[in-house]
């Protein structure tokens, strides 16, 4: 399934354009880059489900675009664009999160603030409707960068955030996924059951504001199956998250590969160090080393210039992007295109 040049072939996918007439008005230069996953799965779609998840990506970008439109930071942009996600059934975050091997929902999330390189992640927590708003609280209102499991509940606690029923993460669709995996698993078939287990949705924002700050946001539910409190690059600052002056980047994919591969990181630092574009360390990392290394997935890159790119060598993507004029534009499969600025 991984056609590992198709992202880089297509111009479209990966795009890089700097916006026109910026910085006349505070606000002409803003921009917000989501994704919802690289594990597009035409096979697997239910019916209307297309729909709703292009309807889910397009109130992401107008919330997101909305904060930006009032002055607010990229942070602001980050979380409102994934809080919308988070509650989207369609996609592996909040509400539509896979199932662990017992049956649970464990979610991940991690948020950072390019201007101050501020950063706040949770991972494997159960009763959070919107991790993004937890991670960014563990940013905000604690000495700390991450926290795990039932600390990082305490905390949400302590701090008077609201809990739902672990129910409210239940969707069919994720279950049987879920019970496919499991029948896999048990048939022996290992390398079936890495297939299986990668309905990637994680979802992910990366914004740039009207004062030139950059954040970027990533939430997930991790990998089908998974267990013993596996944690994937989501929540981990560097590998499927970060963010500096200079660049965003939010990752979706084969976590631990992302992992290994410092991948966030690295786009950012080939930015930063070797002069590369969004689109030509965003192809270096996600189209050529991560699947040199076995792992597939996709990100969005979002430069200070206001440059960006959505790289990705899987059957498709869920993503989008609005600039100033406040007008969103999403894609989904690789042979979408994807309106240019
Ligand atoms: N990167 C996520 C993980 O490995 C999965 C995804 O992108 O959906 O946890």
């Amino acid at each position: 399934m991984a056609n590992i040049l198709s992202g880089l072939a297509a111009t479209p996918l990966l795009m890089a354009a700097t916006l026109a007439g910026a910085a006349e008005t505070p606000a002409a230069k803003t921009v917000l880059v989501i994704h919802a996953g690289a594990g597009v799965e035409r096979a697997t779609m239910l019916p209307g489900e297309e729909k709703s998840a292009r309807a889910a990506l397009e109130a992401a970008l107008r919330a997101g675009h909305a904060a930006l439109a009032a002055g607010k930071p990229a942070l602001d942009a980050v979380s409102a664009a994934i809080v919308v996600l988070e509650d989207a059934p369609e996609f592996n975050a909040g509400r539509g999160a896979v199932f662990t091997h017992d049956g649970k929902n464990e979610l991940d999330a991690a948020i950072m603030d390019g201007a101050t390189r501020r950063a706040g992640a949770i991972a494997g927590v159960q009763r959070i409707r919107n991790p993004i708003a937890l991670a960014r609280a563990v940013m905000e209102k604690s000495p700390h960068v991450m926290m795990t499991g039932a600390g990082a509940e305490a905390f949400a606690a302590s701090i008077g955030m609201t809990f739902v029923d672990p129910s409210y993460f239940h969707t069919e669709k994720r279950w049987k996924q879920l019970q496919k995996a499991l029948r896999a698993e048990k048939d022996g078939k290992a390398q079936v059951d890495v297939e299986t287990a990668k309905h990637f949705g994680t979802v992910g924002a990366v914004a740039l504001d009207a004062k030139g700050r950059l954040a970027a946001g990533t939430s997930t539910g991790g990998m089908t199956n998974k267990r013993y409190g596996r944690v994937g690059d989501s929540p981990i600052i560097g590998a499927g998250t970060y963010a500096n002056a200079r660049c965003a980047v939010s990752g979706t994919g084969w976590g631990e590969f992302y992992i290994r591969a410092v991948a966030a990181y690295d786009i950012c630092a080939r930015v930063e160090y070797a002069g590369q574009s969004a689109r030509e360390a965003g192809e270096a990392v996600i189209n050529r080393e991560i699947p040199k290394a076995g792992g597939d997935g996709g990100a969005i890159v979002l430069t200070s210039d206001g440059n960006f790119a959505l790289p990705f060598n899987t059957e498709g993507m869920y993503r989008g992007w609005i600039g100033a004029d406040g007008v969103p534009h999403v894609a989904i499969y690789e042979e979408d295109e994807l309106a240019e600025p």
